[in-house]
Formats: structure tokens, sequence, C-alpha cells
């Protein structure tokens, strides 16, 4: 039986029927009434997402987009900035920052492991000419389902006081506590087709009024980025370019979805699945790749000999699509994305359908039903 796909995949997430048919309208104007009322809810359910009273600015792009624009729109060429790197995203931020000709000083942990924010602490004290101008780091590392500690490392920016945070928390924002105004974060990048709930297309980047005044001297070049042109359009509901309109309409039902849900909730939600996922993962006798203290409420990574073949049967056979293995890990890890709209049911699906798919790659070192009765415990 075909068309019952179940992504259990960090993104591209699972969308709601209200969303999809949201997607389905004829698109409307972007400089029409109608489309500027639906822009002003949005931005005003965005800032209530990110708890901030500052900017949340809406950008055609994915995440990588996102996370470029938080760093060149704030930045001048040269600039000595500090990038965490523990997985396939903190090393794509060094990347960026070093295509753009920053002065880029990496801390990084193996994989698997979170970044220590001692060792932030440490560059940033030294630093008694305030020469750093920007901390950047991935919350939620989602090649190996590690969350960094962000509260730390953000506490230890404060206390140099002139470094900029650029927070990536394409797989944190709408999943966990990312209090944006409470932490003080400058620059936070996202993308919808994470927690969001809708297809991918759309970046979010927010930022506050300190990073607002290093945008007034930074001299990196931009264009379609410009964060400057996206807030003074966004302060009149409309937008600098054309946007993808349906997707905003989409987006527009799934915040309201949230706003309903609660943000309290939704934290719960996913702190719960993931409890569950690993309890299931545990009692299946498979390693988990991240430690429970660095978990991350989106995606967890578990490990397996030919991760691959695992992955295929459970594509064929269940048609529950799992994420693999990136770079030295792939066939060694497989990635079940548990972020946005994925119920709990969704859960014991995917155990119960991994503990008919394990023998048949050749695992069979577990009781029958001891994944699902460990999650079912965690659920009940
Ligand atoms: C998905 C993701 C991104 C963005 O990737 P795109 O393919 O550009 O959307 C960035 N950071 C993390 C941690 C992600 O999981």
């Amino acid at each position: 039986m075909d068309n019952k796909l179940m992504l259990m995949i960090p993104g591209p997430t699972p969308v709601p029927e209200a969303a999809l048919l949201a997607l389905a309208k004829h698109p409307i104007g972007h400089r029409s009434g109608e489309f500027s009322s639906m822009m002003a809810e949005v931005t005003e359910n965005l800032k209530w997402l990110h708890q901030t009273t500052s900017d949340v600015l809406m950008l055609n792009v994915s995440g990588t987009g996102a996370v470029e624009a938080g760093i060149i729109n704030f930045l001048s060429a040269g600039d000595r900035v500090l990038v965490g790197n523990n997985g396939k995203f903190g090393e794509r931020w060094v990347e960026v920052a070093q295509a753009f000709g920053l002065n880029v000083e990496t801390i990084t942990a193996e994989w698997g492991k979170p970044l220590d924010p001692q060792k932030f602490a440490e560059v940033l004290e030294a630093d008694t000419n305030k020469e750093i101008k920007a901390v950047i780091i991935t919350h939620s590392e989602t090649s190996t389902g590690v969350i960094n500690d962000l509260e730390t490392i953000n506490s230890h920016v404060k206390k140099h006081g002139q470094a900029l945070i650029i927070v990536d928390a394409v797989t944190s924002l709408g999943a966990y506590n990312v209090n944006v105004d409470g932490l003080g974060l400058d620059v936070v990048a996202s993308g919808s087709q994470k927690g969001y709930m809708i297809p991918p297309g759309l970046g979010f980047v927010s930022v506050s009024p300190k990073a607002w005044e290093a945008y007034k001297t930074a001299t990196l070049p931009k264009y379609y980025l410009d964060l400057g042109k996206y807030r003074k359009s966004t302060a009149k509901n409309t937008t600098p370019f054309t946007p993808p309109v349906n997707l905003i309409v989409a987006l527009h039902t799934t915040l309201g979805m949230m706003k309903k849900e609660g943000l309290e909730s939704i934290f719960a939600r996913h702190e719960r699945q993931k409890n569950a996922t690993r309890a299931a993962m545990k009692a299946l006798n498979l390693p988990l790749y991240a430690a429970d203290e660095c978990a991350s409420p989106a995606i967890t990574a578990v490990e397996i000999a030919e991760a691959d073949k695992l992955r295929s049967v459970m594509k064929k056979r269940f048609d529950i699509a799992l994420a693999g293995g990136q770079d030295h890990l792939s066939n060694k890890i497989f990635r079940i994305g548990h972020l946005g709209f994925v119920c709990d049911r969704d859960i014991l699906s995917c155990i119960a359908a991994l503990e008919v798919a394990l023998p048949q790659v050749g695992y069979d070192n577990f009781t029958p039903g001891a994944g699902i009765a460990a999650a079912a415990k965690v659920f009940s």
C-alpha cells in the first residue's frame, strides 16, 4: 500500500492537513490588503514563538540562508568570530564565516559530544581588548542529536559584553525553550521545514537591538539578504521581494495551531517523545549516539551496523522515512526525527516497526515488545 509516508526525519517534517489545505489555495497578491493583514498576524505570532518584542524577519531561503543572513548583516571582513563546531552544521557555519573573510576561531568537540562552555569562557575572558565580535553556535546539532548548552555559553558571551551571540536554532526553535529576550540572544535563525510544521522554503531571523547597532557599521556585502530591507518592509506588513505567498498562508495556519497548543505544551511534547524514543532504544539494547544529558529534543541518533539497510527496510516495508548518518557516520547511525507535527502515536508506530525491521537486518539482541513497553511506560 502506497502513499502513507511517515516522515520521521529532522526536516522536512510532517505537515498537518490544515496547512496542506492552506497551501492548495490560489495565491494572493503580496501587495494586497489581504496579504498585509495576514503578515501582521504572522509577524506577531513569530515574536510570540521567539519570546521576543524585537524583530523576527522572514526570508525566502532554507535554514542555511537564514543563518548566513544572521552572520553577514552584523559583521565586517576580518572580524574575529568564535564558532562552535561539533557536527555537520557547526562545520557549515565555520565554512560560511570563512567564505566571507571573517577571522574564524573554532571551538570544537567530538561529534556526539556537546561543546564545552568552559572553553568559550576561557577564550572570551582572555579577549580583554574585546576583539571578538560574535560567537556563533548551533543549538541542536541535528547531525548527531546533541543539544549544546546555549544558556551557559550565552552567559559567558554576556560577561564578555561586546560579542553578539548568533544561534542556529533550526532544530530547537519550536521544540525547546529558546527564550530570545529572556536569554538576550542577539540573532536566532531557523527554517520552515523543521519546528514550524510547513514545507521548506522560509527562513526566519530574530534580531536584537544590540545586533541592529552592529548592523549600522557592518560592511560585509549583502543585497537580497540585507535584513534592514526586511525590517523596513515588515514594519509595514509587507515584504521587500515576492514572498512564497502560499507558504506564508500555511505558516499563518500552523502558528495559530502552535499558539493554541501553547509553548509549554509544545516543549513538553518534544521532551516526552524524546524520552520515549530513547527509553525504547535502550530497551532494544541499541546504543544512543548522544548521552542523556545532552540529548536533542528533536532528533535521536542511534548506532547500528548497516544502518542504511535498516532504513531501507523501514521505508519499503512500513513507508517510514528515517534519516541516515552524515559524513563519517554514514551507514553507522540512523536518526529518528521527532520534531514538529509528531504525535505520541507516531513514536509508538515507529518503534513497533523497528522491532519488526531489526531482525530482518540481522539484529535480534532484544526481547520482542521491549521497546514498545519502554515507550508506553513514558507515555502512560
Ligand atoms: C536543517 C538544519 C539547517 C538548515 O538546513 P537547510 O537545508 O539549509 O534548511 C541548519 N541547521 C540545522 C541544525 C539543521 O538541522
